[in-house]
C-alpha cells in the first residue's frame, strides 16, 4: 500500500487571520494533520509486517484505525486547499459552481444556511461536507456516517482543535467566518474537474 506525506499548506501559517490564528493553523497542521498521517503509516506497515509472516493482524481494528487515520487525512489535505487568505479576492462563489448551488437549494443564501446547520449541529467532532452531487454529509469523527458519493467538493472541520484556542466554545462563531477564507475558486476548480 502507499503511504501517505503531511502535504505543505498554500499559504504562510498566518495567511488565515483573523479568522483562524496563526497558533491554532499551525497546531492544526503541524500536530493534529501530522498524526493522522503518522497513524495511517503505522498501521500500513502492520498489515504489512503481517504479509511478511512477522505478526498476526487484527483485521478489524487495523482497518478501523486505518478509516479513520485515513479519513482524517484526506479531509484535512482538501481542508487545507479549500480556504484562502481573505484578501485573495477568491472567497465569492462563481461560475458553474454558484449555478449548480442555486438550482439545487435555491439560493446561495439557503446553501450557506444548510452548510452552517450542518457544521454545527454534528455531535461531538466531524466535518461538514459538500459533494460533487450536491449532497451535504454531515461526518462524525473523520469517517462516520460517511457515505460514497463523488468528489468532496468543499469540507469544514469543526473538531474542537479546529476553532478552540480562537473562539473558545463558540463553534456558531467560527463557522459564521469561517466563510470568510473559503477559497471557492479551488471549490470550482474541483467541480469542474
Ligand atoms: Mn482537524
Amino acid at each position: 500500500m502507499e503511504k501517505f506525506n503531511l502535504p505543505k499548506l498554500p499559504y504562510d501559517y498566518n495567511a488565515l487571520e483573523p479568522y483562524m490564528s496563526e497558533e491554532v493553523l499551525t497546531l492544526h497542521h503541524d500536530k493534529h494533520h501530522a498524526a493522522y498521517v503518522n497513524a495511517a503509516n503505522t498501521l500500513i506497515d502492520k498489515i504489512q509486517d503481517a504479509r511478511n509472516g512477522n505478526t498476526e493482524l487484527d483485521q478489524k481494528s487495523v482497518l478501523k484505525g486505518l478509516s479513520f487515520a485515513i479519513g482524517g487525512h484526506i479531509l484535512h489535505e482538501i481542508f487545507w486547499k479549500i480556504m484562502a487568505p481573505a484578501s485573495s479576492g477568491k472567497n465569492k462563489p462563481a461560475g458553474k459552481i454558484l449555478e449548480a448551488i442555486n438550482k439545487e437549494f435555491g439560493s446561495f443564501e439557503r446553501f450557506k444556511t444548510e452548510f452552517s446547520e450542518t457544521a454545527k449541529s454534528v455531535e461531538g467532532s466531524g466535518w461538514a461536507i459538500l459533494t460533487g452531487a450536491m449532497s451535504i454529509i454531515q461526518v462524525e469523527k473523520h469517517n462516520v456516517n460517511f457515505y460514497p458519493e463523488r468528489k468532496i467538493l468543499l469540507c469544514l472541520d469543526v473538531w474542537e482543535h479546529a476553532y478552540y484556542l480562537d473562539y473558545k466554545n463558540d463553534r456558531a462563531k467560527f463557522v459564521e467566518n469561517w466563510w470568510n477564507i473559503v477559497n471557492w475558486e479551488e471549490v470550482e476548480k474541483r467541480f469542474s474537474e
